[in-house]
């Protein structure tokens, strides 16, 4: 096992030298007299005479700055950069986030000076290349959805919500339509909601059944005159697909109303199922899922949208358009456009990954990544079935839904435990609480990208963990720096700079 208990009855998994220079500060590291930076001596005669004006010099005090040598500061943050679970570092089956391998080849065409060196006040025809490969970057994501209507304008999947809900607005206006509401099931995620309240929309939220799908019955009553969108995940956030979906679109289109495809789980039915061939009139991709950008901590994303080819003159500004009479790519506002939700064309460093993946697999690549995706989750599930329970059936899409539930009732670990102990077998954790519609939720997401042996060494960690004693797991983890941070606390009240007071 790789624990021992201490006499001081805390449970330690190794010790690494390495976190030891990243968990002290650089103030504390700090040594008088060492430094980094050694100056010339000065080789002009000292004037004595004050060479800038009064108020460029801090009064008097010197600021107070860490003494500290060149390799320790080296050492400090590539230290401190591997305390960061990645992708290219661990296992990451964080569910909903299809934190798929990020090829480095695509890495290196996307640095490719002709992409990375252009600026976004280039004239267009200075940037010919570029505006091509977004013009079938549109063609290709038209194809992959059923949805002939591109934009590459918005910055990640919640923007590409808004900006397709701003979409249905426009044209529910330019039609003389009064539709106020915004329909979502309570598997939704959170962005879904808070995109409908951003566009000006009320949200109504259907109440949760059993089944872990959409009720039609409970649909049918809450649709009406006043909707004008349901929002809708598919592969559903419990990673099952929706199998009444074409009902659903036509109890919405019957009322004269949308259907919203949320494709974070393109994952799943990629060259299988398209959003405009089940009835979605609306989907927003998430590159930097589903096309392999990398993302976490923040990073980057992009979150292009694909309508309906009568919503297409709504859509956000700039489209990429091909002028046959000049034979030029150009960058064209749509006739009734919303206009930018963002500065300039679109986040290009994460779309061109996008292309260069799908360039690479070609759409039988696709086809088999989103079999491969679906073979591995439920492999997952069946190797994890026994030891967590699975409320929503035995199988599932490109994840699953595990709940801690049992074992919260019987030892009193939590989906919160399991996640953090899962920390000291060197897995990232999957998603936890979230659908909030399964209690004790663990949301699990291998991807395609994952072989058998990886999958079931994180099935035996998890294994493992459900039968080690509650007060090891309530306890973990034991090998970080840090073990349990108030999470809100440190996203409310970030401290990010350090003083002499805060260290007494
Ligand atoms: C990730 C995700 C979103 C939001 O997408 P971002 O690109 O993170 O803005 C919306 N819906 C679902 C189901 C998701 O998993």
């Amino acid at each position: 096992m790789p624990f021992e208990l201490l006499n001081n009855n805390r449970w330690i998994v190794g010790y690494d030298m390495r976190n030891q220079s990243a968990v002290r500060s650089l103030f504390e590291m700090s040594y008088p007299g060492r430094g980094t930076v050694i100056y010339p001596e000065c080789d002009v005669p000292d004037t004595g005479r004050q060479w800038a004006p009064e108020a460029a010099f801090l009064a008097d005090e010197m600021p107070e700055l860490p003494e500290i040598a060149e390799p320790d500061v080296v050492r400090h943050f590539v230290n401190l950069s591997t305390l960061n679970m990645s992708v290219d570092s661990h296992f990451y089956p964080l569910g909903s986030c299809t934190m798929k391998y990020n090829p480095k080849r695509h890495e290196r065409l996307a640095r490719l000076a002709q992409a990375s060196g252009s600026h976004p006040y280039q004239p267009e025809d200075q940037i010919q290349g570029l505006l091509k490969i977004f013009f079938e970057l549109q063609q290709m994501l038209a194809e992959i959805s059923g949805l002939p209507a591109v934009s590459l304008h918005p910055a990640a999947g919640a923007q590409g919500e808004l900006a397709a809900l701003l979409t249905a607005s426009a044209w529910f206006r330019h039609r003389g339509e009064q539709r106020t509401r915004v329909l979502f099931p309570a598997s939704a995620h959170g962005t879904n909601p808070a995109s409908a309240a951003l566009a000006g929309f009320e949200c109504v939220q259907l109440k949760a059944g059993t089944s872990g799908f959409v009720d039609l019955h409970e649909l049918s009553q809450q649709v009406d005159e006043r909707t004008a969108v349901f929002m809708i995940t598919n592969p559903n956030t419990l990673g099952l697909f929706e199998r009444d979906i074409a009902r659903i679109a036509d109890i919405l289109h019957a009322a004269g109303g949308l259907v919203y495809i949320d494709g974070a789980n393109m994952n799943a039915i990629l060259g299988k199922a398209r959003p405009g061939d089940f009835g979605g009139d609306m989907m927003h991709y998430n590159v930097h899922k589903t096309f392999t950008g990398p993302h976490g901590a923040g990073g980057p994303g992009a979150g292009p949208i694909a309508v309906r080819d009568f919503l297409g003159d709504f859509l956000p500004s700039p489209v990429v358009r091909f002028d046959s009479g000049t034979n030029r790519y150009v960058l064209r506002s749509p006739a009734h456009s919303i206009g930018q939700v963002r500065t300039f064309f679109g986040n290009v460093g994460i779309l061109l990954r996008g292309y260069f993946y799908i360039r690479t697999l070609g759409a039988k690549g696709l086809r088999e990544a989103s079999e491969n995706a679906v073979l591995n989750a439920n492999y997952l599930l069946s190797k994890v079935a026994d030891v967590l329970e699975i409320p929503h059936g035995r199988r599932c899409m490109h994840e699953f839904v595990a709940s801690a539930r049992q074992i919260k009732n019987r030892q009193g670990v939590t989906a919160m435990d399991i996640a953090k102990r899962l920390l000291d077998y060197g897995y990232h954790a999957p998603t936890v609480y979230f659908p909030l519609v399964v209690e004790e939720a663990m949301m699990m997401e291998p991807t395609e990208t994952e072989s058998l042996q990886t999958l079931e060494a994180f099935a035996n960690a998890i294994r493992l963990i459900c039968s080690e004693p509650a007060e090891l797991v309530k306890g973990a983890p034991h090998s970080t720096p840090v073990c349990r941070p108030d999470e809100v606390a440190a996203a409310r009240k970030p401290v990010l700079c350090w003083s002499a007071q805060q260290q007494d």
